[in-house]
């Protein structure tokens, strides 16, 4: 159970990244209180209460342990990039992302009018991304919600653009 991840959390020794379109993220990481080892393992929805953790907690270290506060911070990354590319993917196959033709992408800083096209929520502060299409309104996202759905379309539709 995710939110069971224990608060004495001290190193994480290891993170395995998922194979797109799986979300599937497992996390060793080893508490000082205690001998051994604990392995996570997630997927939506838990993977977002991951990522919420992680960022907080490295919130939180920082202070104290730089080291530690960086690891949760590229932990709670790659879990982010995850659950881009798995909803990217799922947006894709049902349709709801359209894939006509990109005509012009423009990049600058979310006001919080818009909401991503991948991850639904709204964007504030860099980056966002406003893309163009051949035909449809111009959809909207965060960089790396961006770089996933971009990633999985080429794969999905052999496409160079
Ligand atoms: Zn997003």
């Amino acid at each position: 159970m995710l939110i069971s991840l224990p608060q004495d959390v001290a190193r994480l020794i290891r993170i395995t990244a998922p194979s797109p379109p799986s979300a599937l993220v497992t996390i060793v990481a080893r508490g000082d209180a205690v001998d051994g080892y604990y392995e996570f393992r997630c997927q939506q929805p838990e993977a977002i209460v991951l990522r919420d953790w992680l960022q907080s907690h490295a919130e939180t270290i920082r202070s104290t342990d730089s080291a530690t506060a960086t690891l949760l911070t590229d932990a709670a990354e790659l879990v982010a990039g995850a659950i881009a590319t798995e909803l990217a993917y799922e947006r894709l196959l049902s349709g709801a992302l359209q894939s006509a033709a990109i005509t012009r992408t423009q990049a600058g800083v979310g006001d919080g009018t818009h909401r991503c096209s991948v991850c639904d929520e709204w964007i504030v502060g860099p980056v966002q991304l406003r893309v163009f299409f051949l035909d449809g309104p111009p959809r909207y996202f965060h960089g790396r919600c961006h770089d996933a759905w971009v990633q999985q379309r080429r794969s999905m539709m052999g496409e160079d653009a």
